[in-house]
């Protein structure tokens, strides 16, 4: 734990994940708010205690609960607090805490159908009911309010809502002009491209989000803001961010590009597409991996390198000629 600047203070907590540690965010104004609150696990707990104790803080100072998305690493431990407290985020997370029987049936027949179309043969499906694996370390707290891009943060005049879609459904940073600064979530971090994870459509039987396409959109709209710092949810802290997003949009532009080769080689479905690209990672990791696949996909698609045919086992890719140079 360390401390950059008196009024935001970075709190390190383990996490169950591969990703390895999460910050949490502590930010002083009119309230003290905990940004972010780690996984809830007991480990996660005795270090956001430990690392509120040495800033002469406990659990029962905070005063408001802030969290940039609905992932467990970064909203599960609101359940260490207070009920009472104001507990507040984008409206898209609500569905991922809640939890309903109805959502999660929703989620299940949303990667059911997916996965059809996608390629993945009948042995591999189910790894649908892993991807629920992880909501164990989430908490089904119901936001008190809900924040909408640009809106003031409350009792922290001078901060603002920036939405930041992509990464997740749900996904907001915080952004202060005065000095630039930004607390980011998962949405800008040093050393990974943040996963564009697939999501069910926010309204049931409407398409699916484009969680690559939106997250380019997302991170070109912050090129142009004097970004002077910004708070990560994991890695190290980031003052170059113009590079960085270059960097990101670049890498991503490569990877799209590898998938066309491969594309051009032999059409294929998605799932034969990840399974190239990801030989050993995917059975670990279908859904961070597919998502992946997808998003590079629909990054083709929109730019027609490519095209769809649907056939009975599946989307097959092919290279579009009408694209060719
Ligand atoms: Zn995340």
């Amino acid at each position: 734990m360390s401390q950059f600047r008196s009024d935001i203070i970075k709190l390190t907590l383990p996490t169950p994940f591969a990703v390895g540690d999460v910050h949490a965010y502590l930010l002083k104004g009119d309230v003290l708010t905990l940004v972010d609150t780690g996984t809830k696990t007991e480990k996660s707990r005795q270090a956001l205690e430990l690392g509120l104790k040495m800033e002469g803080y406990q659990l029962s100072d905070i005063e408001q609960v802030l969290i940039t998305h609905h992932h467990p690493d970064h909203a599960g431990g609101v359940d260490f607090l207070s009920p009472d407290l104001p507990f507040i985020g984008h409206a898209n997370n609500q569905r991922w805490l809640t939890l309903s029987e109805e959502f999660l049936q929703e989620h299940d027949e949303f990667f059911y159908s997916l996965s059809k179309t996608l390629g993945v043969p009948s042995e591999f499906i189910g790894f649908i009911k892993y991807l629920r694996h992880s909501l164990k370390y989430s908490s089904a707290r119901v936001l008190s309010s809900c924040l909408q891009d640009g809106e003031a943060v409350p009792g922290h005049p001078g901060w603002r809502v920036i939405e930041t879609l992509g990464h997740a459904q749900s996904h907001i940073s915080l952004y202060r002009e005065s000095d630039g600064r930004m607390i980011g979530g998962d949405h800008l971090l040093a050393k990974i491209s943040p996963n564009p994870l697939l999501e069910p459509p926010l309204v049931k039987g409407e398409e699916r989000p484009k969680s690559l396409l939106q997250y380019n959109q997302s991170i070109k709209e912050l090129y142009d803001l004097p970004i002077s710092l910004v708070y990560p949810g994991h890695g190290e802290n980031i003052t170059d961010v113009q590079e960085l997003i270059s960097r990101n949009l670049n890498r991503q532009h490569e990877r799209a590009m590898n998938v066309k080769e491969m594309i051009k080689t032999k059409p294929s479905t998605a799932f034969e597409i990840c399974t190239k690209l990801f030989p050993k990672v995917f059975m670990k990791e279908p859904g961070l991996t597919l998502s992946e696949t997808i998003g590079q996909l629909d990054y083709l698609l929109d730019r027609e390198e490519i095209r769809l045919e649907e056939t009975d086992t599946g989307i097959i890719y092919t290279l579009n000629n009408r694209g060719q140079e």
